[in-house]
């Protein structure tokens, strides 16, 4: 089975000054990676790097602002460091042990280890010991009584972040510790062999120059991984939305000939845009499928589902109903972009419907999500699954219906086409 190798987030939490971009450049390797200042605040937004490390794999590493900072602005950068908590597979609650005064409270600490571990993430202790003379038996006994305080069982170890003779430690600390959960998910579902899969990519004034985008990119290498052939093709949507035969012709011509073939037509992914044409072109028996159900299903770690489910939300919009629509980029709207005009024209035309509509481009979703009835999101393609999970958690604890372009566009054309497009999924 063709699988793709995620990288794990960890992530550093703690309060102003307690060492957590020292242990962040530690872990890295690099002495210089994060700011590292003796002013408090000094990391005002979340820093991330993606490395290699031996023995865990491909890591993205986010370094977090304090968390106990009661300032207007300390808000802002704790709702960041709360994020990072929610999306990081482990958390490291960074402490500073060199200030091991008795009397300590941790009601923050435990506060981030609860939330993380609401959301069923790992959680290590991590005590900064700042290359104090402290002896070995002091060390240990501020920990043990540390440990005794913060009353939440989980595995800690003291380290010295300044001292870069520590990081084979701290791996090893984190390699032991840290079970690393699988999200591998089968991308394209199908056997290894032979077989040709068409990728139908129509491309418009928003597809970037000199290269194809990831979806169809990951699709193209998880094919050939399969030993499967993809089949490249562009169909003009203009054309074949004005009927025109030529452009009919050249795309059942395509189709035939590899229908035909030895090896065989396995499967038909295409863009969302044109589900309503090719819906209607590919003859029932030919599997077909769209690039967005595709990575929401990838994305969701084989939730597609909930993406379903969520369209049942139409039956009960009414006007002035606000929806959401999601996408996890920023990228230049060119023409008749999905989300900002396809998409609304749609509900409007074909549905009948006033809804007010607000839009979420890249990497913030709003706080507020009580007040939807619906979001629609894209295929998240330039996001981490962890990103992507986060949101979904959030819109199911806000009780909003979540579901997606792909699946809102076959749907809103032909609603029997979701059957179609999901039944590669087997959903
Ligand atoms: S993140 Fe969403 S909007 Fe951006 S390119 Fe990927 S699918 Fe399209």
């Amino acid at each position: 089975m063709a699988k793709r190798k995620e990288y794990s987030i960890i992530s550093f939490v703690g309060r102003v000054n307690v060492g957590k971009s020292s242990l962040f450049n530690l872990l890295s390797g690099q002495k210089d990676f994060a700011i590292v200042d003796a002013r408090p605040g000094t990391t005002a937004d979340t820093v991330a790097a993606r490395m290699e490390i031996h023995g865990l794999g491909p890591v993205k590493v986010l370094d977090t602002a304090g968390i106990d900072e009661y300032s207007k602005l300390g808000e802002k950068k704790r709702k960041k460091t709360y994020e990072a908590i929610e999306e990081a597979d482990l958390t490291l609650i960074v402490i500073d042990l060199a200030n091991n005064t008795k009397d300590r409270d941790f009601a923050l600490e435990k506060e981030v280890a609860a939330r993380a571990l609401k959301y069923n993430k790992q959680v290590l202790i991590i005590y900064n010991i700042f290359s104090t003379k402290k002896s070995l038996e002091q060390t240990k006994k501020f920990k043990n009584l540390f440990n005794k305080k913060l009353g939440l069982n989980l595995p800690s170890i003291c380290l010295d972040a300044l001292n870069s003779k520590e990081q084979k430690k701290f791996i090893k600390f984190i390699s032991i510790h840290f079970k690393k959960e699988s999200l591998d998910i089968d991308l394209i579902p199908l056997p290894q062999g032979k077989g040709y899969v068409l990728l139908n990519i129509p491309m418009d004034e928003e597809t970037p120059a000199l290269r194809i985008l990831r979806p169809q990119d990951m699709a193209v290498e998880r094919l050939l991984r399969k030993y499967l052939i993809p089949v490249l093709f562009r169909l003009d949507l203009k054309k074949a939305r004005a009927n025109d035969e030529t452009e009919k012709k050249r795309f059942l011509a395509l189709l035939k000939h590899l229908h035909n073939s030895s090896e065989g037509l396995k499967l038909i992914i295409t863009d969302s845009q044109a589900m309503d044409i090719l819906d209607h072109w590919t003859p029932s028996d030919i599997p077909l499928t769209t690039f967005s159900v595709m990575m929401a299903n990838y994305m969701s770690c084989g939730n597609l589902d909930l993406f379903v489910k969520g369209l049942e939300a139409f039956s009960f919009l009414r006007n002035g109903d606000k929806i959401l629509i999601m996408e996890s980029c920023n990228h230049n709207r060119k023409c008749d972009d999905i989300g900002t005009k396809q998409i609304p024209r749609l509900i409007k035309e074909k549905l009948g419907l006033k809804p007010k509509i607000d839009f979420s481009f890249g990497r913030v979703m709003p706080d507020d999500l009580s007040r939807y009835k619906l979001a629609i999101h894209c295929g998240g393609c330039m996001a981490d699954r962890q990103k992507y999970g986060r949101r979904i958690i959030k819109l199911k604890e806000a009780g909003i219906p979540i579901t997606n372009y792909g699946l809102f566009l076959s749907w809103i054309h032909n609603p029997k086409a979701v059957k179609r497009v999901c039944k590669i999924f087997r959903i």
